[in-house]
């Protein structure tokens, strides 16, 4: 089945859904019902909480309606007698999308009404019967009920009518739904094991990072061991990053108003932005992403077209006034550290320095094993007015892209129509994680607009100005989002080097503390980050407990050790233990406990 075959049998699901509610509910008020990924919901409003056994309830309705194979119907109706019609049914939020689509005439039609009406015929909408039950809709659907695959009610959640705080509160009822009942368990196993790896979990138990009421929702706080773990990430980025020539750069985390104006970020980011007047009525605000502070940087001097490339990069936070119910764990956060870059090159440049950034990337995310595939992000040229420029600039720019995936030999990208930023097309990185979920991670974003927003230019060869281009460059993007997907990844069982504690010695009793305490002065001499459990438990629980906090290597230190004997390693996922001679083992930790070296090709 493909994509849009999918979505239309999810979306006929969500109408089954509302249908058997009406059945079940008959005060029942519908909002909207779209297909999301893996399923569907329904905004309903109900007198009554809907709990868990009601979802099951509701799901043996829609079974049994299933049965009886009723036809989606189509009818076609003028705006005006829509509004009557469901003014009868007392379907008050079907009204109000009604009289808001007839106010606000075909061009003002938000996202939210996108999938209620034709954008071509605004003043006809069309209405499905599923037997009793009548919903504003422009299809497509399935032809009846019964064709609508294999369904699971998973949870109810609330929510705002249109996202909209000030607006009723709802209930959102979430199903998931695919053509075979095994893609429907596959689903669910992976459901169970992501539950098992929920990185929210994982930060507490691994005492990785922390969340504080009285500093606020959003805000982590990174616990000694969560920052090594940090700073092994991003000086692993960094050990790519210096072989392509970028330097670092610090900039202050607020600016004046003006700056952002010039950027266009003070209109664009207006909700997302924390604001502070100083005590001399002065407007600044926290920065919510680096790159206009970057530009200044680049403009403070001349620039000769030898000067070029400039290749900025620094690792800080930005802040973002994400709305409360929306924050996640470190997936949604308030301040978010990027590991940022900006190349400031000439048009003849872009290429080379592109290709750079695809080389980090690759060798970045190969390192934890993720498979990476790629999306070309284009413009959508039905809807040019989301865009800056041309849609001749921009076909010359996807096309360039389209030239850049032949050179580097991605066959089987994507093409993604409208996903491009407003300035510019893109490389997208897509991650793989081990229970097959996909992750937008990295991406290349080629930006002459910024430049030109700033005046960026150098002195080429001719004594000319010449307009620079900005690629922007994270690898990690946000470290907490990353830090939450690789955590996800390896259910918290990170690469030895990037782990807070690397070995852990296990002394058999009080008298081999003593040579244990050896050995981790040893290891502490190069770096190793080394513990010694001297606790009084037995040897086999303190194996287990080291285990629970997934300690790469543990190695117990007893008599026939003292005595010079091979260590036996423990290592953490492996069923069969590891022998290294006394001679050899601090030089064996170094192999796996040292952030890796990847030597990265020239770029031609
Ligand atoms: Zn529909
Ligand atoms: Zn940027």
């Amino acid at each position: 089945m493909n994509k849009e075959e999918l979505q239309k049998m999810r979306h006929s699901c969500a109408h089954l859904l509302a249908a058997a509610v009406q059945k079940m509910y008959p005060d029942a008020k519908f909002g909207v019902g779209p297909a999301v990924d893996n399923g569907f919901y329904y905004d309903i409003s109900l007198p009554q909480t809907i709990s868990e056994s009601d979802l099951k309830s509701i799901e043996k309705t829609m079974k049994k309606l299933t049965n009886h194979k009723l036809e989606m119907v189509r009818e076609e109706m003028s705006l005006d007698d829509a509004v009557k019609f469901f003014q009868d049914k007392d379907q008050d939020f079907k009204v109000e999308l009604l009289k808001d689509l007839k106010e606000r005439g075909t061009t003002k039609v938000g996202e939210d009404l996108s999938d209620e009406v034709d954008l071509e015929n605004p003043d006809q909408v069309s209405i499905y019967h599923t037997g009793e039950f009548a919903d504003l809709c422009r299809g497509p659907h399935v032809d009846h009920i019964g064709e609508t695959g294999v369904f699971k009610l998973i949870k109810v959640a609330g929510a705002y009518w249109r996202g909209d705080d000030s607006k009723a509160q709802m209930q959102r009822i979430y199903g998931v739904c695919f053509t075979t009942k095994e893609e429907l368990s596959e689903y669910q196993a992976m459901i169970e094991e992501a539950k098992k790896r929920d990185h929210r979990k994982i930060i507490k138990d691994l005492d990785l990072v922390t969340f504080s009421e009285l500093v606020g929702p959003g805000l982590p706080l990174w616990t000694p061991r969560g920052t090594i773990v940090r700073n092994a990430l991003n000086d692993f980025v960094w050990s790519l990053r210096k072989q392509y020539g970028y330097e670092e750069v610090t900039i202050p985390h607020i600016t004046k108003k003006d700056l952002y104006e010039t950027s266009g970020h003070w209109e664009k980011f207006k909700d997302d932005l924390f604001k502070i007047v100083t005590r001399e009525g002065h407007e600044f605000a926290m920065k919510p992403m680096n790159c206009p502070h970057h530009t200044q940087i680049f403009a403070a001097q001349q620039r000769s077209y030898r000067d070029l490339p400039q290749r900025y990069a620094e690792t800080t936070m930005v802040y973002r006034d994400e709305q409360t119910g929306e924050l996640s764990g470190l997936s949604r956060v308030r301040s978010i550290t990027q590991d940022d870059a900006h190349v400031f090159c000439r048009e003849s440049q872009v290429r080379t320095e592109a290709f750079k950034i695809w080389n980090i990337v690759e060798a970045f995310y190969g390192q934890f094993g993720f498979d990476l595939r790629i999306r070309l992000s284009a413009h959508d040229p039905e809807n040019m007015k989301a865009y800056l420029g041309s849609v001749e600039q921009w076909d010359n720019n996807v096309e360039i892209l389209k030239t850049w995936m032949d050179e580097r030999g991605t066959k089987d990208y994507e093409y993604g129509v409208g996903e491009a930023a407003f300035y510019g097309p893109k490389v997208d990185f897509i991650a793989k994680d081990a229970i097959g979920r996909e992750w937008q991670v990295a991406t290349i974003q080629v930006d002459r607009h910024m430049p030109e927003r700033f005046g960026l230019k150098c002195i080429n060869e001719d004594g000319a100005e010449e307009p620079v281009v900005m690629v922007h460059a994270a690898i990690m993007g946000a470290i907490e989002r990353f830090a939450a997907v690789l955590i996800e990844h390896t259910a918290g069982s990170l690469p030895m080097w990037a782990m807070p504690e690397q070995v852990r010695l296990v002394p058999v009793s009080d008298d081999f503390v003593k040579y244990a305490s050896e050995i981790e002065r040893q290891l502490k001499e190069v770096d190793v980050r080394v513990m010694i459990d001297a606790s009084a438990e037995g040897v086999g629980k303190k194996i287990r407990k080291a285990a629970m906090e997934k300690v790469p290597w543990t190695v117990v230190i007893g008599e026939k050790e003292e005595q010079g004997g091979s260590f036996v390693v423990n290592v953490f996922g492996d069923e069969k233990d590891l022998g290294i001679a006394q001679d050899v083992f601090v030089d064996e930790v170094l192999k796996c406990s040292k952030i890796p070296q990847v030597d990265l090709p020239e770029v031609e």
